[in-house]
C-alpha cells in the first residue's frame, strides 16, 4: 500500500519496436545509464536485481505485468509530478496488443479504485488530477506513450483501433 498522497497515473510507453519483447531488466538499464538511481533501502525490500527503472508497472506485449518500483516509493517517469503520481508503461512505441490493452484498463481501474484517483482526463483544467499520457503534461516534447489517453478514457477504455497492434497470424 502506497504510503504517499497519490492522484495521478501516468502511462508511458518504451519507444521499443511495437510487439517485440523489452524487459523491465533492460528498461532499468537504460534508465541506470540516464542517471536514475532508487533509494537503495527501498530497492533491497523489493525488486533487488533493478536498481534504476523509474516505473511502477511494464506491461509486455503478451499482457503481463511487471513491477519496476513499489507504489510507495517516488517514481522517476515524470517531472515535476513523481512524487504524487504512478506510472505505467507499456512496451512499444504506439501500438499496443488487445492483451496489453486488456492490462492497461485492469491496472488503471485497480489503482484508481485503491488510491480513490479520478478516472478521467488529467489536464491543466483540474491540476493534473486523473489519469493521462506522458506527453499531455507541460513541458514535455516526446510522443510517450503515441496515443491519446484522454481518447481511450472516453472510449471507455477499450482499445483505440489506430493503436492497436494485430498479433501475428
Ligand atoms: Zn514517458
Amino acid at each position: 500500500m502506497a504510503t504517499r498522497p497519490l492522484d495521478l497515473i501516468v502511462i508511458h510507453c518504451s519507444a521499443t519496436p511495437n510487439g517485440r519483447w523489452t524487459s523491465t531488466l533492460d528498461i532499468d538499464h537504460w534508465h541506470a545509464e540516464r542517471g536514475f538511481r532508487r533509494d537503495p533501502s527501498a530497492a533491497a525490500r523489493f525488486n533487488p536485481d533493478l536498481r534504476s527503472i523509474g516505473y511502477h508497472w511494464v506491461i509486455y506485449p503478451n499482457g503481463a505485468r511487471a513491477n519496476g518500483r513499489h507504489p510507495s516509493e517516488v517514481g522517476a517517469h515524470a517531472r515535476g509530478v513523481n512524487s504524487r503520481s504512478l506510472g505505467i508503461c507499456l512496451v512499444g512505441t504506439d501500438r499496443f496488443t488487445y492483451p496489453q490493452w486488456g492490462a492497461l484498463l485492469d491496472q488503471v481501474r485497480h489503482l484508481a479504485n485503491t488510491h480513490h484517483i479520478p478516472l478521467r482526463p488529467a489536464d491543466a483544467t483540474n491540476g493534473y488530477r486523473g489519469v493521462c499520457g506522458h506527453h499531455e503534461l507541460a513541458g514535455v516534447n516526446k510522443a510517450c506513450p503515441g496515443f491519446e489517453v484522454a481518447d481511450w478514457l472516453a472510449n471507455d477504455m477499450l482499445p483505440l483501433r489506430d493503436h492497436l497492434m494485430e498479433l501475428p497470424k
